[in-house]
């Protein structure tokens, strides 16, 4: 990816996506963060916006293209939880976490999509979990929330793939963040066990994966599942 790039990243106040625009940032490139609360790192310009609202979403890119240019590359990264088993889990709990993290990506990748295909040149980066691919107990919404960004990367890929634009998908095991720390000891370190590599990874890790998808070096890769979970859910 040439340093003129400007670059989205949704959920960027905090955590991963937080990583990643700091990451994006130091390797050169214009960066805007969507938050609801709170600013982005350093060097990005911070836009409110709630993904589960299109209209917000309208004005925070007509905003970023007007101060930083046509986006390039898009990380939907935004994404929530509300874990409980499927007897106990309300429809509010499953259409809340669905409307975020499927709904959430769709809207803005819908929005980002306009200026890539006149460019005809462009980055499509979903985060996804190792929840999707392999199933976990007590996360019925939130695994196929994000198995459903699967399925949307590779029908992107189809309809885009002519055009420049590539869209792929990022599947984080357990990383360091504020997810993850909700849990108790003895959640993290049963976890832990199961994990190849013995370790939660950072943040940092996830970046370093998605600036490499975004780079000119995975121009020929799209419609892919890359992990990045220490070996957690090999096979899936
Ligand atoms: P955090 O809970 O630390 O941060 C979530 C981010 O999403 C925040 O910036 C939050 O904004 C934003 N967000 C949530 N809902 C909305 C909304 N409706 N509109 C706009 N922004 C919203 O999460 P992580 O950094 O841990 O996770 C980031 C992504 O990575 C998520 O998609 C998550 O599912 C995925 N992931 C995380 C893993 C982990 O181990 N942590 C593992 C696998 C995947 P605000 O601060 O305003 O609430």
């Amino acid at each position: 990816m040439s340093t003129d790039s400007v670059v989205l990243v949704t959920g960027g106040n905090r955590g991963i996506g937080r990583a990643i625009a700091e990451r994006f940032v130091r390797d050169g490139h214009r960066v805007a963060v969507t938050a609801r609360s709170g600013e982005g790192p350093e060097g990005t310009l911070t836009v409110q916006a709630d993904v589960t609202d299109g209209a917000s979403l309208d004005a925070a890119i007509a905003r970023i293209e007007a101060e930083l240019g046509p986006v390039t590359t898009v990380v939907a990264n935004a994404g929530i939880t509300r874990d409980t088993l499927l007897m106990r889990m309300s429809d509010d709990d499953f259409d809340a976490v669905i409307d975020t993290n499927l709904g959430g990506a769709f809207r803005t990748v819908k929005r980002a999509i306009k200026s890539m295909i006149k460019a005809r040149r462009g980055r499509i980066i979903l985060i996804s979990s190792v929840s999707g691919l392999f199933g976990v107990a007590g996360q019925a919404n939130y695994s196929a929330s994000k198995a459903g960004l699967v399925g949307f990367a590779r029908a992107v890929t189809r309809e885009l793939g002519g055009r420049g634009i590539t869209a792929n998908v990022v599947a984080p095991g357990f990383i360091e963040s504020d997810m993850t720390a909700e849990l108790d000891e003895a959640t993290q370190a049963s976890y832990k066990k199961q994990i190849p590599a013995g370790r939660y990874g950072s943040a940092e890790e996830v970046a370093g994966v998605v600036a490499w998808l975004a780079s000119d070096d995975a121009a020929y890769i799209s419609g892919a599942v890359i992990p990045v979970d220490g070996g957690l859910g090999m096979g899936h």
